[in-house]
């Protein structure tokens, strides 16, 4: 198989994009019984017989899920149904003990709405087809296997803690004339959203837990035609960056495929983070295969238009709106906010200014040596493993002249690798600048004699000579001096 160069495949196909995201509500129970959502806890403690499926249980709906579910939806334009229902989609699996999901089909709670997306200074509105209600399934985990996958594994083990978490499906309408910045576009839109949903406060948005999946569908038409191709999904790509990545990537081996003459094949893909391709997993079914029927243990939901109207009111302000905002607070040059922008920081950077830094600083971290770190890894800024506060706190350390920035980054490799605060680190770690001036003055004779020659130089006036000499001194103090001070010094000391 051939997979052309992505320069190729966009001279001769036009991607379209359609992306199904969905997120976990942070609901303290469940959807339809009273069993705890928290993350983490022991397999198979947070289950109850409605959440197992058991004969002759009843579900009941959560109303904190439906309200989250109404605020989504009017957060990203969309009609609100006057009355809706649930749907059963059948099918077998078996972390899904009921073998149907509870979801909603042709009645969502909201839909037809739009959001918009800013990517290098250029707005893209996006559709958004529908966003409805349904339950998690639980956890399969697939052991002995080299891939994790169930093919070639030794036995599976099943945890139904999540099963029945509320989840809100976002669909988007076709994404159509992105073009060459279709990856990107993709990446945009779950950042956007991802940052949309923290703002609402209904999910915590952490897509290395789950809480968030994208599933992205790709599908090329040759230049200049209208006709949709024959679309991919690609599931559950665990990662801002593996968003964009994996969309590229199915573009140009769809593209290989249609350039060899041959047919793309409607079908799930998984998306593999270490290798970056992605490969074939079931033939997509249709909608016919899940046997949708009304969920006949629930009653329709008809939220009132007051209650509707009283959920508008707290929404937070929309994302372009908020762009706007922080642009001029923070005081950013155009190119310095797109390059916040396409990194996804922030509302990191937000955070970390509400923390007390300053945006100038919290940008410098955010976007240098965080996100270095973040490339590094493979994982999003996020992921790395230091919070805005954080950040803040090792700014606040800058400031006041504990340490300078170079030591900085020896802080944030100590709080990543969690030995503590960032006070705790630089006391652990002995990285505080020195401010014994006998120690200082003792460095700066010994750089002088050590010297002559460069201390001839600036005797007859090369003042720039002085350079190397701080350079000496700060090597001997191991970085942990103030060089202003040892310029003083030398200069004292010679002059
Ligand atoms: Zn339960």
């Amino acid at each position: 198989m051939t997979v052309l160069l992505y320069e190729e495949a966009l001279a001769a196909y036009d991607p379209v994009l359609g992306l199904e995201v969905h997120v976990e509500l942070n609901t303290i129970s469940k959807m339809f019984c009273g069993c705890s959502t928290a993350f983490g806890a022991e397999p198979n403690t947070q289950v109850c017989a409605v959440c197992l499926g058991l004969p002759g249980s009843l579900p009941v709906v959560n109303a904190k899920a439906v309200e989250s579910a109404i605020r989504i939806g009017l957060a990203l334009n969309c009609t609100i149904a006057e009355w809706c229902r649930f749907a059963r989609k059948n099918y077998f699996y078996p972390d899904m003990p009921k073998n149907y999901q509870i979801s909603q089909y042709d009645e969502p709670i909201a839909y037809d709405g739009w959001t918009e997306v800013v990517l290098d200074g250029e707005t893209y509105r996006i559709g958004i087809e529908r966003a409805h209600m349904e339950e998690d399934t639980g956890k399969s985990l697939h052991v002995g296997g080299v891939t994790g996958r169930i093919h070639g594994a030794d036995y599976s083990l099943l945890d139904y803690n999540r099963s029945g978490v509320p989840l809100i499906e976002i669909v988007t309408k076709p994404i159509e004339a992105t073009r060459a910045e279709a990856p990107q576009v993709a990446r945009a839109y779950v950042t956007m959203l991802r940052d949309l949903l923290r703002a609402l406060d209904v999910s915590d948005v952490r897509m290395e837990q789950g809480s968030l999946r994208c599933d992205a569908n790709v599908s090329l038409r040759p230049v200049g035609t209208t006709t949709f191709g024959t679309r991919t999904e690609t599931k559950n790509v665990n990662s801002l960056r593996s968003v964009e990545r994996a969309v590229r990537y199915e573009i140009t081996r769809q593209a290989g495929v249609l350039a060899g003459g041959g047919r793309v094949i409607q079908e799930t893909r998984h998306w593999h983070e270490d290798s970056s391709i992605t490969t074939a997993g079931r033939s997509k079914e249709t909608a016919e295969d899940y046997r949708y029927f009304p969920e006949p243990d629930l009653v329709p939901i008809a939220p009132s238009r007051d209650w509707v109207e009283e959920l508008r009111a707290t929404l937070p302000e929309p994302p372009a709106a908020k762009l706007k905002r922080v642009s001029a607070e923070w005081g950013f040059t155009d190119l310095e906010m797109r390059d916040v922008i396409s990194a996804g920081a922030v509302d990191a950077i937000e955070a970390t200014v509400a923390a007390g830094a300053s945006p100038q600083s919290a940008r410098k971290w955010w976007l240098t040596e965080i996100a270095r770190r973040a490339n590094e890894a493979g994982v999003d800024l996020e992921q790395v493993g230091v919070t805005p506060h954080q950040v803040a706190e090792i700014q606040g350390l800058v400031d006041n002249g504990t340490i300078n920035d170079k030591l900085a980054r020896q802080v944030f490799e100590g709080v990543i690798a969690d030995e503590g605060s960032p006070v705790e680190v630089v006391a652990a770690r002995k990285l505080a600048i020195v401010f014994d001036e006998g120690a200082l003055a003792a460095a700066v004779d010994e750089a002088i004699s050590a010297n002559p020659d460069i201390v001839d130089k600036i005797k007859s006036g090369k003042v720039q000579a002085t350079g190397a000499l701080i350079g000496s001194v700060m090597k001997q103090m191991r970085g942990q001096a103030n060089a202003a001070r040892v310029r003083e010094l030398i200069l004292e000391k010679i002059g």
